[in-house]
């Protein structure tokens, strides 16, 4: 593995930094950040933005407005982008919407990618995934999946209720996991104006920072056509692996961004403030918290090139993506747990970004698979195979 960047890539990170820092953090006090992200008016400003410096979705295919970045890349640039929290909107890489594009753009046929894909990549439109159902349906579990999709004639009806999807206010088209009379689970796209798809209710939650937040979608009588089928029929978990592998290890990249700016914010604080006759960062108990982000943050980051690498050589690094969204989430925690300790009262208010960071990134250790989940399912490949190292 050759650890050195292309010059065309370093200048993609460059460019990415300086727009970040520019454009983008000046805009991190606007009023129209809501607790269910931004709202669609300032998210439209952000992605004009990002057009503006040649940036947005740059994960896509060129023939889709993108710049076809490798998964190497990607974890470049999106850590970049992730320095702010506002960063992934302008740039039209959050979640879900950047794991929908990858799964559109490997699964979808030619009209699919016409009618959904291209304005999706634009920034034009939002999407949303939906698979997670209340107990005791699809979580941890995605083989609980309830949700039907029954065939009549050339459509399918599908019924269900679907629970903390993100995106979903204010989408435009859904991806829904349904499972068909043979018990086999199959991916559907639909436009969310679609009679039958109602968003029953928005839900609280400790991260403010997803566009359209996170909702209740329930599912009656919406009637798809056949046509609409996203791949083939019955091979919706297969696909599920094919979004997931790298869409979590892009959370990895962003959410990294995210842990450097709090290490900044604290490293800055301990640098200057003087207690005890000392600087902060002079006693130990605190230089050695720095200490501890640095170490995790560079584990972090080999651990998303790594398996980035591994991806880019084709492979599908399903197992390496799980375990480097362990380590990743858990170390990202740490670092803004840290973060939050060093600048004592601050840490806890909203005088810095970090309290921010904080509440942002705790989610992370739960969705696209809890810890314990990866851990299990790794702990089962280990009985099955014996160590693998
Ligand atoms: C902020 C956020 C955004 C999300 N966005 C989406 C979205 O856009 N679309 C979507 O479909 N879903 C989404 N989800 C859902 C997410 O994927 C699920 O919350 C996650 O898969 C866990 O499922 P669950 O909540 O049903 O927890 P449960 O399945 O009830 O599990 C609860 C806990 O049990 C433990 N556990 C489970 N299995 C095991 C095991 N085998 N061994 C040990 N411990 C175990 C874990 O600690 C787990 O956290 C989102 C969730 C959050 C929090």
């Amino acid at each position: 593995m050759d650890f050195s960047l292309q010059p065309e890539l370093l200048d993609l990170q460059q460019r990415t930094r300086a727009f970040i820092r520019d454009q983008i953090i000046p805009l991190e006090g606007d009023s129209r950040q809501t607790h269910h992200g931004p709202t669609e008016d300032f998210r439209r400003e952000l992605v004009a933005l990002g057009h503006a410096a040649g940036l947005v979705a740059p994960h896509v295919g060129t023939a889709y407005g993108g710049l076809g970045l490798s998964h190497v890349g990607k974890a470049v640039v999106f850590e970049e982008a992730g320095y702010s929290l506002l960063g992934p909107i302008a740039m039209h890489i959050f979640a879900p919407d950047e794991g929908n594009m990858h799964l559109l753009e490997q699964v979808a046929s030619k009209e699919q990618k016409d009618r959904w894909l291209r304005p999706l990549a634009s920034g034009a439109t939002r999407s949303c995934f939906c698979m997670t159902e209340p107990a005791p349906g699809a979580g941890s579990d995605p083989s609980a999946l309830r949700t039907t999709a029954v065939k009549d004639g050339n459509h399918y009806v599908i019924n269900g209720e679907k629970w903390f999807i993100t995106g979903a206010i204010g989408a435009a088209f859904a991806i829904i996991m349904a499972k068909g009379e043979d018990g086999n689970a199959t991916m559907f796209l639909a436009d969310m104006d679609t009679p039958g798809i109602e968003i029953v209710r928005a839900m609280d939650s400790l991260d403010h920072a997803f566009a359209g937040g996170h909702a209740v979608v329930r599912f009656t009588n919406v009637r798809v056509p056949a046509s609409d089928i996203l791949g083939e029929p019955g091979k919706g978990f297969r696909y599920a692996q094919v979004r997931l592998a790298p869409a979590r290890l892009t959370h990895c990249m962003r959410w990294l961004g995210a842990a450097k700016r709090a290490h900044q914010i604290a490293t800055d604080y301990a640098r200057q403030r003087e207690v005890f006759g000392a600087k902060l960062i002079g006693h130990e108990g605190v230089g050695f918290m720095l200490a501890d982000n640095e170490m995790d943050i560079r584990t972090s980051r080999l651990s998303i090139l790594h398996t980035a690498w591994l991806l880019d050589q084709g492979e599908r690094g399903g197992t390496e993506s799980s375990m480097a969204k362990v380590v990743c989430s858990e170390a990202i925690w740490r670092v803004v747990d840290r973060c939050v300790q060093v600048l004592g009262g601050q840490g806890v208010t909203g005088e810095t970004l970090v309290s921010r960071i904080f509440t942002e990134v705790r989610g992370f250790r739960i969705y696209d698979g809890p810890s314990e989940v990866h851990r299990w399912s790794l702990a089962q490949r280990i009985a099955r195979n014996g160590a693998n190292w």
